[in-house]
């Protein structure tokens, strides 16, 4: 069984992308095989880690059918205008049709140069590789849309990264599509209205064939990415570096570059070492994505007829996200505290919960958690303050049919925290990934909790809290 290409993105003209292979590298090394996500591609694992197919996973040859080329784009990063960016370490080999007729592209990310590249290098290391192998994964079992892992490779070279020699690596990616808010911006940018129909088709095409033209396009991915953060959100994840090239129209997460689940609950929150202002915090993240549909909005307008009829319809479009974010946020927030149809009325249940876990630092993932086992309290110097709330909120649930399963599906008890994910990367550079396979298989079953996994459930110790993360990388 061997993987089936279908290359619609290489058929669009030769502005969309630059065509180029993978660089080849000395000793490719399989680290890791996601085996459930080959089979649901129609490839036999056993296939993919054969000498060949480890060689093209980390750049040298390539499957049958691949046609590799580097994804044009631009984009606003921090705010600020980039009309150029594109993938500047990362090869779309093509795109998968799966045995049920799905489609996916396989990119490898830390390929080397292309003409994207800047200054940079075009690689990445071991570290961040298996975090974002990690994470994404870990999103996926929790049920967030994402880009997923397929096989983390070592190539045999080392390279530079702060100071140190590093083992080079590469990820094999698999997403719905890698197209971007800043894919739009890219065109929008040379006046290339005919690229523009182009992009519009093949998304529609690709993700939302429900909508019809421009007009509805833009509203299909308000709705996407407003489900997406909703989800984000609930889970106390931050995403770091939300710039328009990092934002899918397809309303997967990607780019897990400074990516981080909160420990200790406060809004305010940010890790990112290069996000000084806080412009990506976790309270941010839903006005940022708005700002970034807004963005969307700008470039498909002169697609949407008349100049202001179009303007009108895409800023009521932009406007209705912060509609369709407030109920996926009631709804999903109204089932971490186990109501099944929460309305505006139950707000300041929620929203009182919430301040007084900001007030106090409480582990996020385990407060909520801990509504179901009773266990809540505990994580709270000192619990006056949870134990008033939760007097009230044991009388409202008392209208509720079955509050704990409605908790049960909406708390995990273990999310990637970020002191384990750097223990699992220590350990991997030293060779040893027994870390990594038991963080995997705790994190692939995040509603169950599991025996023996305690530790991987704790917030951090002091001396162990991860202060910073960095994209980049
Ligand atoms: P990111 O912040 O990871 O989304 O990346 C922003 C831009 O920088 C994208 O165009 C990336 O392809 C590019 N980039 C990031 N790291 C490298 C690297 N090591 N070499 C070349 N380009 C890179
Ligand atoms: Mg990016």
């Amino acid at each position: 069984m061997t993987l089936h290409f279908d290359n619609s993105y290489a058929r669009l003209p030769g502005r969309f992308y630059a065509r180029q292979a993978p660089a080849a590298v000395p000793a490719p090394t399989l680290v890791v095989l996601n085996d459930d996500l080959a089979r649901r591609l129609g490839a036999d694992p056993a296939a993919l880690r054969t000498g060949e197919a480890v060689g093209w996973l980390a750049g040298n040859g390539l499957p049958e059918g691949a046609e590799p080329l580097a994804q044009a784009y631009a984009g606003h990063q921090f705010g600020g205008w980039v009309p150029q960016l594109g993938d500047g370490r990362a090869v779309l080999l093509g795109e998968v049709i799966a045995p049920d007729g799905a489609r996916f592209d396989l990119q490898l990310k830390g390929a080397g140069q292309t003409p994207f590249s800047r200054q940079g290098d075009g690689r990445a290391w071991l570290g961040p590789v298996l975090r974002e192998y990690v994470v994404s994964e870990a999103m996926a079992a929790l049920g967030v849309p994402t880009t997923r892992a397929l096989a983390a490779v070592t190539t045999g070279d080392t390279i530079w990264r702060d100071g140190q020699r590093r083992p080079g690596a590469v990820l094999a990616r698999v997403a719905s599509s890698h197209i971007r808010v800043g894919t739009f911006q890219y065109f929008a940018a040379r006046r290339d209205l005919e690229a523009l129909r182009l992009l519009v088709d093949h998304v529609i095409a690709r993700h939302h064939p429900e909508a019809e033209g421009a007009a509805g396009l833009l509203d299909a991915v308000v709705s996407a990415q407003a489900r997406l953060i909703g989800q984000w959100m609930s889970l106390g994840f931050i995403h770091g570096v939300m710039n328009t090239d990092n934002m899918t129209v397809s309303g997967e997460t990607i780019d897990y570059g400074p990516c981080a689940f909160m420990d200790a609950f406060h809004p305010n929150t940010v890790y990112s070492s290069i996000d000084r202002q806080g412009r990506y915090a976790w309270s941010n993240q839903p006005q940022i994505a708005a700002w970034n549909l807004a963005q969307l909005a700008m470039c498909l307008i002169p697609l949407m007829g008349e100049e202001a009829v179009a303007i009108e319809a895409a800023t009521a479009s932009v406007h209705s996200f912060k509609d369709r974010y407030e109920a996926e946020w009631l709804k999903r927030f109204g089932a971490k505290i186990g109501l099944a149809a929460p309305t505006g009325a139950d707000l300041t249940l929620i929203d009182d919960l919430m301040a007084e876990m900001t007030r106090q630092g409480a582990d996020f993932t385990n407060t909520f958690r801990g509504l179901l086992d009773g266990t809540a309290a505990g994580n709270f110097g000192d619990p006056a303050g949870f134990d008033a709330w939760s007097g009230r909120w044991r009388e409202r649930l008392s209208s509720e049919a079955d509050p704990q399963a409605v908790m049960a599906a909406a708390n995990p008890a273990y999310i990637p925290r970020n002191h384990q994910v750097e223990v699992m990367i220590e350990a991997a550079v030293a060779g040893d990934m027994s870390p990594f396979h038991r963080l995997m298989s705790v994190l692939q079953r995040p509603y169950d909790s599991q025996p023996g996994a305690e530790d991987l459930a704790l917030p951090p110790r002091p001396d162990q809290v991860v202060q910073a993360t960095f994209c980049g990388t």
